[in-house]
């Protein structure tokens, strides 16, 4: 019945799950975006509202990010030298 419940684990089927809160890939903002939960079970992650794999989501993450330090690099950095 609460707010934000998580689903049970895809692999092992367990519900001794919890909400991922820091990823190196992600910092504290991509898991939460994600919903990124990982199974203390067999530590698979996951998304926790869908069930499923977050891997594409974390690329696409990746790739946003990597783009937008890219930009702001050239922004700053630019080379009008
Ligand atoms: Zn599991």
């Amino acid at each position: 019945m609460a707010a934000g419940t998580l689903l049970p684990c895809p692999n092992c089927q367990s519900t001794a799950v919890y909400s991922v809160k820091f990823t190196w890939w992600g910092g504290v903002l991509g898991p939460k975006m994600l919903n990124h939960t990982q199974c203390t079970n067999c530590n698979t992650t996951y998304n926790g509202k869908t069930g499923k794999s977050n891997t594409q989501g974390i690329v696409v993450y990746s790739l946003v990010i990597f783009a937008v330090v890219f930009l702001l690099y050239f922004l700053f950095f630019g080379g009008l030298t």
